[in-house]
């Protein structure tokens, strides 16, 4: 492949700034098995096109005058041209199948590929949300089912399963509890959060149009109880709490924190994105949580990152199950699965609904994805899951100690993240050049400069899916770049060395992003 672009360049010809790699210039800007590619429009041309199809005969023109007028400027490329494009792009990408992904928080765990095999069954990868309900039964069954063991699991009552993702699951869970709270002719105006809490937490109780207040956190990184029950009144709608925190650690006081919460009349939003920790082990509606979102493309293995997809079902509690939005599935006294909409509602006895989340019932491919998981684990597995998930990261909480600052493992084990802070790193570095580091020993980086308690934190989540020569040769990579990074070893400051790219200017892509082509020849 090589016709020259309109702009007069060669696929192939180096470009400023290109890999970086030690070693003499290649003709191509190839490195070996590391192949440069070049956009979809300076590959192709505007002018050449991928196929020949023959000009239609006769025929009438039925597109009643809204014909294309000029060109599209789509760049024409072959099957052949188009197929290596974007494989040469996805080599230049880090993935769960390639490697560990230690990114704390976001639960990066191997999909079973029984699960894509199961996702993909035409009966379930084939049915449109608008097909008549009776041609769609078996997919509703699965909903239900699906249904049934996250209430099994968390010891809930009723579940939302419309939200798409975590951030959503929350938003339902709020707008439940500004309807139960409504109900009762009692509007409050606070959502008590967390210092440690995930972004989303304050963002979702902002959106629902809450004022947000933080609880300071303990020196060893709990939930401050005493100043929670200090600031609890008739104006605290509720509190969002995540359990396992974003330290890696079990809010131990949590029931207590719940029954401080009802007492004072709010209501307790749990976020459950680190329900992997516990699954199997502790049920949230024992410690009496009214609402807490799964994301199934976490704990339940479905795959995620990029933006999506994801899946967020809300579980809640007696009191809150009323106010849950449609539609549901629910299964009548012949055993049937109806879904509940508007026009059924009160035959289901719902019909305080706040309202819906989404058009149709929600992610179909995280459904039987996260059932596919479920059930293939069985009970011991889950458990099993949630004990692999905590060991691992205590593996790599104690192997690390004594080279990275880990603020709180004097106080005891974590649950299913270990967390670093950059104390000790040599002057002017930083935690960003540790991370960049990572990037050169083949590891995608840990989160980063989150939670915001700790100082230049570092979180690793292994997750129960790494085997224990995975996690070792992890700890030598992470070792090893945190010894150079206390020994003041400038080389980290412009890592990665031997990335695709190196460090790109985050500020102005993000504040500027350039998501036009335009052609230079144009110009
Ligand atoms: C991932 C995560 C969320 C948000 O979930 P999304 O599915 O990304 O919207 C919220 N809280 C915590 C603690 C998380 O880790």
């Amino acid at each position: 492949m090589s016709t020259p672009n309109a702009s007069g360049w060669k696929p192939g010809t180096p470009v400023e700034g290109h890999n970086a790699m030690s070693g003499p210039d290649t003709a191509t800007g190839n490195r070996a098995l590391m192949l440069e590619e070049p956009l979809l429009f300076e590959i192709g041309h505007v002018e050449t096109t991928g196929v020949d199809l023959p000009e239609p005969k006769g025929g009438t023109n039925r597109l009643g005058g809204f014909d294309r007028e000029a060109a599209i400027g789509l760049p024409g490329l072959s099957e052949p041209e188009t197929i290596r494009h974007y494989t040469r792009l996805s080599r230049q990408n880090y993935a769960i199948d390639l490697g560990l992904f230690p990114l704390g928080s976001c639960t990066m765990k191997h999909n079973p590929r029984l699960n894509e095999k199961i996702a993909r069954m035409p009966g379930f990868a084939d049915v449109h949300p608008l097909q008549p309900v009776d041609t769609v039964r078996g997919a509703l069954e699965v909903i239900n089912e699906l249904a049934f063991w996250l209430l099994d699991l968390t010891g809930m009552h009723g579940v939302a399963m419309s939200p798409k993702a975590g951030a959503h699951g929350e938003l339902c869970g709020i707008l439940c509890i500004r309807a139960a709270l409504e109900a009762r002719g009692d509007a409050r105006e606070v959502i008590l959060v967390p210092e440690s809490a995930h972004g989303t937490n304050p963002a979702t109780a902002a959106f629902a149009g809450y004022k947000v207040e933080d609880i300071p956190a303990t020196p060893e990184g709990r939930v401050d109880l005493e100043a929670l029950k200090a600031r609890l009144g008739p104006d605290v709608a509720g509190v969002m709490i995540t359990n396992p925190n974003t330290c890696g650690l079990f809010e131990r006081d949590m029931k207590a924190i719940s029954d401080a919460v009802h007492a004072a009349g709010g209501f307790v939003y749990c976020d459950g994105a680190n329900f992997n920790a516990i699954v199997g082990k502790v049920r949230p509606g024992d410690l009496g949580v009214d609402a807490m979102h799964i994301n199934l493309h976490k704990t339940f293995s479905t795959p995620h990152g990029g933006g999506g997809p994801g899946s967020g079902p809300v579980v809640l509690s007696e009191a809150l199950s009323p106010y849950g939005p449609l539609p549901f599935t629910a299964r009548d006294g012949d055993g049937i699965v109806h879904l509940v909409e508007e026009e059924n509602a009160a035959e289901f006895e719902h019909t305080k609904a706040f309202g819906r989340m989404t058009a149709f019932h929600g992610q179909m491919g995280m459904f039987t994805r996260a059932l596919a998981y479920i059930l293939s684990h069985g009970a011991d597995g889950l458990k099993q899951v949630a004990e692999d998930a905590v060991l691992n990261a205590n593996y790599v909480l104690r192997s690390l100690e004594d080279m990275l600052d880990a603020p709180f493992g004097p106080s005891g084990p974590c649950m299913h993240e270990a967390l670093f802070s950059d104390k000790g790193f040599a002057e002017g570095l930083s935690t960003l050049d540790l991370a960049k580091a990572m990037i050169d020993e083949g590891y995608h980086p840990m989160t980063m400069y989150f939670p915001l308690v700790v100082h230049g934190a570092m979180l690793v989540e292994p997750t129960e899916t790494e085997s224990k020569a995975a996690l070792d040769q992890f700890i030598v990579a992470l070792r090893s770049v945190a010894e150079r990074a206390k020994a003041g070893d400038e080389s980290l400051k412009t890592a990665p060395h031997y990335a695709p790219r190196r460090r790109l200017d985050e500020t102005q892509a993000a504040r500027r992003p350039v998501l036009a082509w335009n052609d230079p020849s144009m110009a």
